[in-house]
């Protein structure tokens, strides 16, 4: 060997040996972080989520609404994962130039994957490096419109240098390594160098032992960028952007759905030590003296599960969620990625002593008090921080270097809507809804802590079963003009049914439907539809309660269990099967949620229902006349938009149906918004936000109804009596402002088929 090839070998084999044992410490570290959350059981169907990995993984399926920047992540990692074997080669060139794999290295099929990758993994990385510079906080016209306001960039800017300069490296080398060989022998370039051999030439008039020399310095250069790489994460363990290479095949495999569903829908029920919690036994759990206090939601880091912590620490920081949330985009303080990096960040923090402290080691529990760890360990999760609204970076607090004492402000936690773009946008599956209604959960249970007007919400929900505080005895009273009698299972008059089985469908009203003025408009109007189709349906009257979504969705499980095991109950006794629901609040409740409590049912919004029958021709929307007058009539308008409800759209995938009714009346020209589909914005309802006062930021629903109007249609369909009241408001706004026409209406699609149908 060399004196040059000696010295580069000590400098690659110390910081290989280096990073290979902080690498070691940094595993053992972040594992046992993770064993310090709640147990909880993800190991089910193993086969099911290996598969859902693969395609994942694969086919980026979770990336590809940014179709540029899926692609430049996809070769980018394809080329990071097999360009591995070039390290290897790296080594051996230290000690022997010559040196190629065994059986691969000359293999032409493995040296045109390499080349390939290398080059594709260089215009992979460049792309993703531009679009973070053109995304730049400091680039858009606010710093909060960029998705990576408050990630951390020189983390970002490093790893991606990184891959930058290994890739380089090896482009390097791959030329080297084809002028050295063409001293020696005749080399076939298409072969063996497809794409690099032209680098090759550019050193072809190098002698063939400054090519050595050159081989050995590129090789060693290549291994301390990449050890130095491994060095750095490996003492910054919350380094989410280098580490989610790693955790993100753990967090996608443990998703809550085998089958990749995302986690929307049902919320996770509410856990103790990994079994749901029933509140039957709560006086059981009260009076448990081993349990000081039971750990009713989560009101610390380490209450989270260990899928909790590991979400954390998978985010990547790269802002797809907090693009689409409605909270961040109404100059709230709430963005996800946020809190996700905070809750990473001070569960980081905590876990020493944490870890100090479940071992029983005094020392170490006294040397972690005397340390920042003590400091970060008694800080409250949720509280004030006395943030500052201009600066939302100052809502998030994982350290408690402010003084305030809080990890993260309590208007964070009530700014959701529990819409779901967040967990519908994370490329690596973060169950951010789970976590946010786990943090209410404690906040209502155990601390009494809420925004003032949730304590009316909960109260009319104890006292009268209803948001609104109405009388059982009103729950009928939308049908009582209509020109034939609506059946009322149980009920005592001429049109009284015994059971759900005399009939094919349970009209399932709810409170909106049965209270709220606009709302009861598309009762009646369903009603009236399944009416003209001929379909036998059957309400439950007085018998009905408010399903229970918006105590769930505030945090009051317990409220949402009697509410829903009420129900449950009058579901099993009048024997109900198939159930169709107007409210998409009630849609998802009913469907996804009430089987969490032995209630499982065929549940059908609406506007599926109406599109089957409009299939079957038992419904036959007919065409406005042309001199119609225009004003008025829900349907009597030549262009329509539709606004997504999050919970019929995002949490139950229902895109189609309402779009194909609306598809179905004659002479109706639909206009899309922008934001729709997958990527719809909120109206502001959800998550029990329509019972609480929008003080901070911008309101939402003014936000989503000037998207609508800019449409210039006529009407803006909805198929959710939140969505209904929510944008009507938002009109009526823009309406005295002069911002919108004053013959635009929110409607809902059944009251516009209704209309056309009642035409013929
Ligand atoms: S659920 Fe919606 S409002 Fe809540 S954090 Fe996610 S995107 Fe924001
Ligand atoms: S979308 Fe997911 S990975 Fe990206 S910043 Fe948000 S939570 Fe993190």
């Amino acid at each position: 060997m060399t004196p040059l090839q000696i010295v580069c070998a000590v400098i690659a084999l110390g910081i290989t040996a280096v990073g290979i044992a902080l690498m070691v410490r940094a595993v053992r570290r972040i594992l046992a972080t993770f064993r310090l959350g709640q147990p909880e059981n993800r190991g089910d169907h193993k086969g099911e989520r290996t598969r859902t990995l693969l395609r994942e993984f694969l086919g980026h399926t979770r990336m590809s609404r940014i179709r540029i920047v899926s692609a430049a992540h996809w070769v980018t990692m394809i080329a990071f994962g097999f360009l591995f074997f070039t390290l290897l080669t790296a080594f051996g060139q230290i000690f022997d130039p010559h040196f190629a794999i065994p059986l691969i290295g000359h293999f032409p099929v493995y040296e045109w994957i390499t080349d390939i990758l290398t080059i594709s993994g260089i215009v992979g990385i460049v792309v993703l490096m531009a679009v973070r510079r053109k995304n730049h906080p400091g680039r858009v016209p606010t710093e909060r419109r960029s998705r990576f306001f408050g990630s951390t960039f020189w983390q970002a800017y490093y790893v991606e240098l990184t891959i930058l300069g290994v890739m380089l490296c090896i482009l390097t080398l791959r030329g080297l390594e084809y002028a050295l060989q063409s001293k020696t022998e005749d080399v076939n370039a298409i072969a063996h160098y497809p794409l690099t051999f032209p680098v090759g030439e550019a050193f072809s008039g190098l002698s063939q032992t400054s090519l050595e020399q050159l081989i050995v310095v590129i090789a060693t250069i290549k291994i301390v960028i990449s050890f130095a790489w491994m060095i750095t994460i490996s003492l910054n363990t919350t380094m989410g952007v280098a580490w989610h290479r790693f955790l993100a095949f753990f967090n996608i495999f443990f998703k809550r759905h085998a089958d990749g569903r995302t986690s929307l829908g049902a919320l996770a029920p509410m856990q103790i030590d990994g079994k749901p919690v029933d509140f039957d036994n709560l006086d059981e759990l009260m009076d448990d003296e081993s349990e000081a206090e039971p750990k009713l939601g989560v009101g610390a880091v380490e209450q989270f599960t260990w899928k909790g912590l590991l979400d954390f620490s998978t985010c990547t920081e790269c802002g797809r969620c907090q693009s689409q949330c409605p909270a961040w985009n109404t100059e709230k303080p709430l963005s996800p990625k946020l809190l996700m990096m905070t809750l990473r960040d001070h569960a980081s923090a905590k876990a020493p002593y944490l870890q100090a402290a479940q071992a029983g080691s005094t020392v170490a529990v006294e040397e972690a008090q005397g340390s920042q760890t003590a400091q970060v360990a008694e800080l409250s999760l949720v509280g004030q921080t006395g943030y500052d609204i201009g600066s939302p970076l100052t809502a998030y607090d994982p350290l408690g270097v402010s003084g305030a004492g809080a990890v993260v402000d309590e208007d964070v936690l009530w700014s959701c809507t529990t819409c779901g773009a967040c967990v519908e946008q994370c490329p690596v599956d973060i169950e951010h809804v789970d976590h946010i209604v786990d943090m209410r959960r404690h906040q209502v249970l155990l601390e009494s802590a809420f925004p003032t007007e949730l304590g009316g919400l909960f109260k009319n929900l104890e006292n009268k079963q209803n948001p609104w505080g109405m009388s059982a005895r009103a729950r009928m009273d939308w049908a009582k003009d209509l020109p034939f009698d609506v059946k009322v299972i149980g009920g005592a008059g001429s049109n009284a049914v015994e059971s759900a089985t005399d009939v094919e469908w349970l009209f399932w009203v709810g409170c909106a439907g049965a209270y709220e003025d606009r709302a009861k408009k598309t009762t009646r109007a369903v009603a009236e539809l399944l009416h003209t189709a001929g379909v036998e349906f059957a309400v439950l009257g007085d018998g009905e309660t408010c399903t229970g979504d918006p105590a769930r969705r505030a945090g009051n499980e317990m409220l949402f269990q009697m509410l829903a095991q009420q129900n449950v109950e009058t579901l099993g006794e009048v024997g109900a099967t198939k159930i169709v629901v107007t409210c998409a609040h009630c849609f998802n409740t009913i469907k996804n949620e009430y089987p969490q409590l032995g209630g499982s049912y065929e549940v059908v919004h609406h506007t599926q229902l109406l599109n089957r029958l409009v299939r079957e021709k038992k419904l036959t929307p007919v065409a406005r006349p042309d001199e119609a007058d225009t004003s008025g009539a829900a349907s009597t308008a030549p262009s329509v938009t539709y606004h997504d409800p999050c919970y019929l759209g995002r949490h139950n995938g229902v895109y189609a149906p309402p779009r194909e009714l609306i598809g179905a009346l004659p002479g109706v020209e639909y206009r899309e918004m922008e934001r729709s589909g997958e990527t719809s914005f909120c109206c502001g309802a959800g998550g029990a936000r329509m019972w609480m006062e929008e003080k901070l930021g911008n309101r939402i629903n003014l936000d989503r109804t000037a998207e609508a109007v800019a449409t210039g249609a006529d009407r803006i369909a909805i198929g959710c009596p939140f969505c209904r009241v929510m944008l009507t408001d938002g009109l009526t706004a823009q309406q005295s402002d002069g911002q919108a026409r004053e013959d635009v209406e929110v409607v809902d699609v059944a009251n516009m088929l209704l209309a056309a149908v009642k035409r013929g």
